[in-house]
């Protein structure tokens, strides 16, 4: 089983460097993918170091090569980087796409992420290696291999939703940036973190699904006894279109301008619907307790309390009564 797994890794180490060299020497790459990260505005220096690269727009380039060099086609497979129609033929998964190479946290590559270069709605922006015995999706996070030493030296970990958000935030000098691609967040993911760190911030897609995404994040990092603050960004911005169109420093000042707490967070976005509803205040505040009672340290927990009680002017002994109710449905 270990052989298998090896056997994995080495095709997909290939195949990464197979892209790589598709995107730096043939012309091909280097008009349309390359062309296509520098257009976007990231440097040499970072498609080197995350080793990113291009597919030729072939049913075959990549299968080609490895079968030549004597790759086997049931390696190919499993790994995710070849798909078998229904004729029994091998085609290759990445095709016209530019890829960045999912890395283990020990820096072994084990899957991809394939962006179009089309615009064309019909045709899947991403597309992912799946499952396989050296990928786990839900217990990856892309860029950590990249960002584990920087998040201990900040004892911080900035949490982003795609792969081109890590690179952009990275290039800008935050290197403690990692992005839970291909999944929503999961525990397994916060665990991931908090061996480098105990403390989160969310740095999610300023849409509404990225503010969905945020309250589910905060949750599932309080669950786990992390800290947790969350920056908003304008609706339409993400964290790659922000830096790039208002440069890094505004960036880095954004984040400290906006970063909240996960009460200041939940109560303004929460309160913007509202408005003085006594009873939709009641509910808000209803939440607030729901996640402050996800906090396994009851002493940080009654600290959350009281702020809540500050900032909605109510009674801490109310909420404490629920929030022993709502442990109490725990048990
Ligand atoms: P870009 O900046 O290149 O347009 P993005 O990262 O901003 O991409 P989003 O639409 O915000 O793209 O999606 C966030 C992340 O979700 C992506 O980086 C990718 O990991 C994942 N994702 C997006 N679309 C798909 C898809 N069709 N299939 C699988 N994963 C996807
Ligand atoms: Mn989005
Ligand atoms: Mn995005
Ligand atoms: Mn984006």
């Amino acid at each position: 089983a270990d052989q298998r797994r090896e056997s994995l890794y080495v095709i997909s180490a290939r195949a990464g460097k197979f892209f790589q060299d598709v995107m730096w020497n043939t012309e091909e790459g280097k008009t349309i993918g390359l062309g296509y990260f520098r257009e976007r505005g990231f440097r040499d220096d970072v498609l080197k170091k995350f080793e990113l690269g291009y597919s030729p727009d072939s049913w075959d380039a990549f299968i080609e090569t490895a079968l030549k060099e004597g790759y086997k086609e049931n390696f190919i497979e499993e790994a995710g980087l070849a798909i078998r129609n229904d004729k029994g033929r091998l085609y290759d998964r990445f095709r016209a796409r530019v890829l960045f190479p999912i890395h283990s946290f020990t820096g072994r590559i084990i899957g991809f992420g394939g962006r179009t270069l089309k615009t064309d709605k019909k045709v899947p922006k991403y597309v992912n290696s799946p499952e396989s015995e050296i990928y786990h999706k839900s217990d990856v996070l892309y860029g950590l291999y990249f960002a584990k030493k920087a998040i201990r030296d900040a004892d911080n970990c900035y949490l982003v939703e795609g792969y081109a958000d890590v690179l952009s935030v990275h290039q800008a000098g935050i290197e403690n940036v990692v992005a839970s691609s291909g999944t929503s967040l999961t525990s397994a993911q916060v665990r991931l973190i908090g061996r480098f760190t105990k403390n989160i911030t969310i740095l999610y897609d300023g849409d509404a699904a990225g503010i969905k995404a945020s309250l589910r994040g905060l949750d599932m990092i309080l669950e786990e006894g992390l800290n947790v603050r969350v920056v908003l960004f304008p609706d339409g911005h993400d964290p790659d279109s922000y830096v790039h169109s208002l440069g890094s420093a505004a960036f880095k000042s954004h984040i400290e301008k906006n970063q909240k707490d996960f009460i200041l967070f939940k109560t303004s976005v929460l309160l913007k619907d509202a408005g003085n509803d006594p009873i939709k205040r009641a509910g808000v505040i209803r939440e607030v307790v729901e996640s402050i009672a996800k906090i396994p340290d009851s002493i940080k927990a009654s600290v959350f309390v009281r702020e809540c009680s500050s900032l909605m002017q109510i009674d801490e002994r109310s909420l404490i009564t629920e929030l022993n109710k709502l442990r109490q449905g725990k048990l």
